[in-house]
């Protein structure tokens, strides 16, 4: 049995050290959202949240981009350097989330409320965000929002982030599509209610992406760079985490000194596992799968998110976690 375990772990370097020299060959940069598997993080150039990846994709000189992440995040890297070959190892990877609107049902919930700026949260396909006035993330939604000259705004997919911004932007009538992410909103609110009773001296920490039920009930309220810097940054010992597994394990990995709690059943987006070591590898000899984006959207879409990027750009970016 240990063995085998020794075997495996080998197998894992010389795989590991292989995809880094077949990357340095092709002059390929490898971006890993922080869901995913820890071994994929670790054989990143770069791992971080979709706007940290949205800038390096931007900013790199690699020939190939290799993006182990969701389907709509690839395409967004696509869309900002658009000269460069995009990677997904694993096309099942996909957003339910992105899927739950189609360009006829934003044009008709447009319709709905004519003359307001539509803002799209980068989860959503590259045909939404043509059709869309700016771009989001969780992390600068309230400060797209805040920017817009229009006291109502249409904002989609997500409805829990939605619910979220109209929290904190009161001024504007936010119009929110009916969307969600259905890894967080798995989490109840009674399974929160129920950590608070076990782990009084926890202090529990949410996506809004969750329910609004279930965000309202935490002690502090932030995207996945903002959840894994308030944790770095903490005084305290121990913290109960209302997101995705992935970023969960990362920061037990990274923040050994600190009790790194999560909920029951655990919030896993199965989308986010199909990237592996192997489909990495041969994602990258093969040149598969290559992300293509129609001419038609190309400049909109890109032009929807050039903005976002303008005005976060403002502020100071997450660098990603503290280890690579
Ligand atoms: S965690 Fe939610 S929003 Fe993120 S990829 Fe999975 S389904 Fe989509």
């Amino acid at each position: 049995m240990a063995q085998s375990v020794v075997d495996r772990t080998a197998e894992k370097l010389e795989l590991f050290a292989k995809i880094k020299d077949l990357a340095k060959t092709k002059n390929a940069v490898i971006l890993t959202h922080i869901y995913q598997r820890l071994e994929v993080q670790r054989v990143a150039d770069f791992v971080g949240d979709s706007l940290m990846l949205s800038k390096q994709a931007q900013e790199t000189d690699a020939d190939i981009i290799v993006f182990c992440g969701v389907h709509f995040m690839a395409e967004t890297a696509k869309l900002l350097s658009p000269e460069k070959k995009v990677l997904l190892p694993d096309i099942q990877s996909g957003c339910p989330m992105a899927d739950m609107i189609n360009i006829e049902d934003l044009r008709k919930f447009k319709a709905e409320h004519p003359g307001a700026p539509v803002v799209c949260y980068v989860n959503s396909s590259a045909a939404i965000k043509a059709e869309s006035d700016i771009c989001c993330t969780s992390t600068n939604a309230v400060d797209i929002v805040r920017s817009l000259d229009s006291e109502e705004v249409i904002f989609v997919p997500d409805k829990g982030l939605g619910a979220w911004v109209q929290y904190k932007v009161p001024e504007k009538k936010i119009h929110i599509y009916d969307g969600f992410c259905p890894t967080h909103w798995q989490i109840t609110a009674e399974e929160v209610d129920r950590q608070r009773i076990v782990h009084p001296e926890a202090i529990i920490i949410a996506h809004p992406e969750c329910d609004p039920e279930v965000w309202r009930r935490a002690d502090f309220v932030g995207s996945t760079s903002q959840i894994y810097k308030f944790v770095e940054e903490s005084a305290g010992k121990k913290f109960i985490i209302l997101s995705e597994q992935g970023l969960v394990a990362r920061m037990q990995a990274d923040f050994r000194d600190k009790e790194i709690l999560t909920v029951f059943p655990l919030p896993l987006c199965p989308n986010m596992k199909y990237h592996s070591l192997e489909n990495l590898y041969q994602a990258l000899d093969q040149e598969f799968t290559e992300i293509t984006i129609p001419d038609t959207m190309l400049e909109p879409a890109k032009d929807t998110i050039d903005q976002m990027i303008e005005i976060s750009s403002r502020k100071k970016m997450w660098s990603g976690p503290k280890s690579a």
